[in-house]
C-alpha cells in the first residue's frame, strides 16, 4: 500500500464579490484546502481550462457570465471537476437548473452567513463522490481487462476448456452439469460445434461417453476439491489428460490437454524397451520380468506353471546354406509358429540369438509337454523360402516346472529347462524332454534335423 499523504485537495472559487471570495477562500484554506479564487465567469473559465482542479465552487449572480453559463462551458472541458453551484435565497430553480447542467450539488446562501459552516462539507460530499465514480470507473476497466484476458486465453488456448453449471437442476435424470462456457479447442477435441451444447447437460456430448467423466465431477462437487484423471475416447483415439476444479461455487471448470502424442510416445518406449526387435517376442529382460511375476503370484496363490526353453536344431548350417537374412527370416516364422501355439496368457521370448524361451501359466508338466510338442511338429514342418528353395529346420525343447519360490528361483527354473533342452540335443535333437523326466523315446529319429527340399 502506498503511505505518503494525498496532496491537499485543489479548489477553484468563482465569485465578482471580492470581500467574500476572500473570506470564502480563508475559510476553506483553515479547512487543510488548496484555494485558487477568480473574480468573475470569464477569468474562472480561463483558470479552470489551465489548471487541473479537484473541485469548483461558483457562484450564480455574476456579471457579464453567470454562474450557469460558467457550468455550461465547463461541461465542454474534457474532464471537469465536479462543480457546486452557490445561489441566493430563493433561486433554488437555479439550482435545479445547475444540477440539470451537471453540477454535482449546491448551496443556497443566506444572509448571516452560517451557509459558510457548510461549504467544506458539501465540498468533502462531493470529493468522496467523485473519489467512488472514479474508482468504480477504475475497477470496471481492470474488470474489462483481465476479462479480455481471460478471452484470449480461452479462444487461443491448445487445450479444451469448459465451464460447468453445477448447481442442483431437474432437466436432465442423469446428471446435473450444465455446458456454460465452451472453448474452440474443445470444439476441435470432440469434432462439436460448442454452440450446440451451449446450456445443456454434458449427456449431450455422448461421444465422450459421459459416464467416464462422470464420477470425477462428481467428486469434485462432492467434495469442492479439484482433480485430475485420464480420459481415453473411442479405444485411445484420442487420450485426455483432464483436470477439474471450481473455480467459484456452482461452478466446476474442466480442462482437456490432449496427451495421445505423448502416451504413444510412452508405448512405443516401452514396446522398444521390452520387445526383441526382430521377432517381436518379449526380450529376454522382459521375459525374466514376467516370469518372476508370476513366481510370486504362484507363492501368492499357489499352483504350478511351466517353462519351456527351445534352441533350433543346426541353425548354424541354414545361415551358412542360405545366409544370414534368411536365417533372419526363418527366426521370424519359428517366432511367429510358437504364438501360434500357444494361448493368450502365454508368454513368448528370445532368450538368444536362435534360442526361444516360453512361460505357460497354470500349466503342469504334462500339459506342458503336449505343448512343447506340438511346437516342435509345427516347427518341423515349417517351410521358409529362400530364392528357389524351401528352409526346413526341427527345434530341440526343453521343459521344467514354474512353482513358487524365493530369490534364484527363477535362475534356477531356467537352468532345468536348459539341462532338459542339453539332453534333447545329447538324444539327437527334434525332441522334447522334461527335467526331471526319463529320456523320451517317442520323438522322431534324430539328424531329421535342418535340410532343405527342394521346391517342386
Ligand atoms: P545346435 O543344434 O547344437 O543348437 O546347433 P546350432 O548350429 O543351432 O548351434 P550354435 O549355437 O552353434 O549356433 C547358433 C547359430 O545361430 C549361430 C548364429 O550364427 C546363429 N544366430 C544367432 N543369432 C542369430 C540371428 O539373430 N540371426 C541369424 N540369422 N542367425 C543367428
Ligand atoms: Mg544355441
Ligand atoms: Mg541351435
Amino acid at each position: 500500500m502506498d503511505h505518503t499523504p494525498l496532496p491537499p485537495p485543489r479548489l477553484l472559487v468563482i465569485d465578482d464579490d471580492t470581500i467574500l471570495l476572500r473570506r470564502i477562500m480563508k475559510r476553506l484554506e483553515r479547512h487543510g484546502y488548496q484555494v485558487t479564487g477568480a473574480a468573475n465567469g470569464m477569468e474562472g473559465l480561463e483558470k479552470a481550462r489551465q489548471l487541473p482542479f479537484d473541485l469548483i465552487m461558483v457562484d450564480h449572480r455574476m456579471p457579464m457570465m453567470g454562474g450557469l453559463e460558467v457550468i455550461r462551458h465547463l461541461g465542454e472541458l474534457e474532464e471537469a471537476p465536479p462543480v457546486v453551484m452557490v445561489t441566493g435565497a430563493g433561486d433554488e430553480a437555479v439550482a435545479v437548473e445547475a444540477m440539470k447542467l451537471g453540477a454535482s450539488d449546491y448551496i443556497v446562501k443566506d444572509s448571516d452567513g452560517v451557509y459558510l459552516e457548510i461549504f467544506p462539507v458539501v465540498i468533502d460530499q462531493a470529493l468522496g463522490r467523485r473519489r467512488l465514480l472514479r474508482d468504480k470507473l477504475r475497477a470496471e476497466a481492470e474488470l474489462r481487462k483481465s476479462e479480455e484476458r481471460y478471452r484470449l486465453l480461452f479462444t487461443r488456448m491448445l487445450d479444451g476448456f469448459v465451464l460447468l453449471d453445477s448447481t442442483p437442476d431437474s432437466t436432465c435424470p442423469d446428471c446435473s452439469f450444465r455446458f456454460m462456457e465452451i472453448n474452440p479447442a474443445f470444439g476441435r477435441l470432440f469434432a462439436v460445434t460448442p454452440e450446440t451444447l451451449l446450456g445443456h447437460c454434458v449427456c449431450r456430448l455422448g461421444l465422450i461417453s459421459g459416464e467416464a467423466w462422470f464420477p470425477y465431477l462428481e467428486q469434485v462437487r462432492d467434495s469442492g476439491e479439484g482433480c485430475q484423471f485420464e480420459l481415453p475416447i473411442d479405444s485411445d483415439r484420442l487420450f485426455l489428460q483432464v483436470a477439474a476444479y471450481i473455480p467459484t461455487p456452482g461452478r466446476i471448470a474442466v480442462i482437456f490437454e490432449d496427451v495421445t502424442a505423448r502416451k504413444r510416445y510412452e508405448a512405443e518406449l516401452e514396446r522398444l524397451a521390452t520387445t526383441d526387435p526382430l521377432t517381436g517376442v518379449s526380450n529376454r529382460a522382459d521375459f525374466f520380468t514376467r516370469v518372476e511375476n508370476e513366481v510370486a503370484r504362484l507363492s501368492r496363490y499357489q499352483g504350478t506353471s511351466s517353462l519351456l526353453m527351445l534352441d533350433l536344431d543346426h541353425f548354424k548350417q541354414v545361415n551358412d546354406r542360405y545366409g544370414h537374412t534368411t536365417g533372419d527370416e526363418v527366426l521370424v516364422a519359428v517366432a511367429t509358429t510358437i504364438r501360434q501355439s500357444l494361448r493368450q496368457v502365454d508368454v513368448v521370448g528370445r532368450y538368444g540369438g536362435e534360442e526361444f524361451v516360453v512361460l505357460l501359466p497354470e500349466t503342469g508338466l504334462t500339459e506342458a509337454r503336449i505343448v512343447a510338442e506340438r511346437i516342435r511338429q509345427r516347427v518341423s514342418e515349417l517351410e521358409v523360402p529362400a530364392g528357389a528353395e524351401l528352409v526346413t529346420l526341427t527345434t530341440s525343447c526343453g521343459v521344467a516346472l514354474l512353482e513358487a519360490g524365493g530369490e534364484g528361483k527363477v535362475v534356477r527354473v531356467l537352468e532345468q529347462a536348459d539341462q532338459a533342452l542339453y539332453r534333447a540335443k545329447r538324444g539327437g535333437r527334434n525332441r522334447t524332454e522334461l527335467h526331471g523326466g526319463q529320456p523320451d523315446q517317442t520323438s522322431p529319429s534324430p539328424e531329421a534335423a535342418t535340410l532343405a527340399r527342394r521346391q517342386e
